[in-house]
């Protein structure tokens, strides 16, 4: 068992409870998810080192928007937020089968997830990619990483059709269902996801990897395989829930920090320590935000990474002091009240397992 750190913000401590109020399904599953980790049927894992290689963290937060266990540290070498635990690489299939549609997505067991990005996702690859990819150069080779139903690839190679540029699509796919309608719409599934992609020597002109880096323990053995999969000059777009998107944190999207870490997000990026990773495996960057959204292209230089220590200061000064009155509880005993309400209605769950 790990011991308790100091959260940073008060209200980043664990007080077993969600942050927002679970219907029954995901009141059902919180439990079930905790009970899987203290049977040992789900493992986690201690987080050592950052993928930087650094291996000094400063502690934010010690639990996630489900009043779950899972505290948020931050990497004192580049200002990446690791998740710690985590749920081990073994562990991940069972996970994303059993427990993480009905519990993180609120979606029973069975259906269709749809597109739970956007619907305008498709044509946000296409204006932020199109400027970096050659149109003349032959039908364009476009893979996505986890492409649910199709719907980015579909409306990304329409919109490359009006440019000219016709498209060949490849997509991976776990979900049953999705992977079929993805197949409809003209999608080549390539079964067991980029390794395979890899050993069958395939080289795209556009990789997507649209809220899928936040998912991967290994980024750096992940991303070796992206760089391996792309063209020399071929383009990298990446979408990540940026923690310095101040319009999500401020309400827009979610309530406060806690409410926006969650146990399946392993990394909180935001641009500049996004930006590191990759350029230490072999990217640099041509455009991105803090939303975040990104492009990277293939780099020629070996070169270490620029220096990305001031990020961590610069990452927590943000959480401490820029994000409104919604991160700091209310101390009213009206708040107390409630809050022990809740928490004899939640219960606060434990892990017993080691890790
Ligand atoms: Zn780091």
């Amino acid at each position: 068992m790990s011991t308790e750190s100091k959260a940073l913000l008060k209200s980043f401590d664990n007080d077993g409870l969600p942050v927002f109020g679970l219907n029954r399904l995901r009141k059902r599953y919180r439990r079930l998810f905790a009970d899987m980790i203290n049977s040992g049927e789900l493992r986690l894992e201690k987080v050592t080192a950052c993928p930087c290689g650094n291996a000094r963290f400063v502690n934010i937060s010690n639990k996630d928007r489900f009043g779950l266990p899972f505290h948020t540290k931050i990497c004192a070498g580049c200002g990446l937020i690791c998740t710690d635990p985590r749920l081990s690489e073994g562990s991940m299939e069972r996970y994303y089968r059993e427990v993480y549609y009905p519990l993180v997505l609120g979606i029973p067991p069975g259906a269709a997830a749809g597109n739970i990005v956007s619907e305008t996702q498709g044509e946000v690859i296409f204006s932020l990619t199109a400027p970096f990819v050659d149109m003349a150069k032959g039908p364009l080779r476009v893979l996505e990483i986890g492409c649910a139903g199709g719907e980015n690839l579909k409306r990304l190679s329409e919109m490359m059709g009006q440019r000219g540029a016709a498209c060949i699509l490849y997509g991976t796919e776990y979900e049953e269902y999705n992977a079929v309608l993805a197949g409809e719409k003209g999608v080549n599934l390539i079964r067991g996801g980029i390794e395979e992609a890899c050993t069958q020597g395939m080289k795209f002109d556009i990789v997507i990897l649209s809220h899928v880096l936040e998912h991967i323990p290994d980024l750096n053995a992940f991303l070796a395989r992206v760089r391996e999969s792309l063209d020399e000059q071929g383009v990298l777009f990446v979408e990540v829930p940026g923690v310095n998107n101040t319009e999500m944190l401020s309400g827009g999207w979610y309530m406060n920090y806690v409410d926006y870490t969650v146990h399946s997000h392993v990394y909180n990026f935001n641009l500049a320590s996004l930006r590191h990773i990759l350029e230490l495996n072999g990217f640099e960057l041509a455009i991105g935000d803090e939303f975040v959204r990104a492009v990277f292209r293939v780099s020629g230089k070996e070169s270490a990474a620029p220096d990305c220590s001031s990020n961590c200061e610069s990452v927590l000064h943000y959480l401490e002091n820029v994000l409104p009155e919604n991160n700091h509880r209310p101390g009213s005993i009206y708040g107390l009240l409630r809050r022990r309400l809740k928490r004899a209605y939640y219960g606060k769950l434990r892990f017993h397992a080691d890790y």
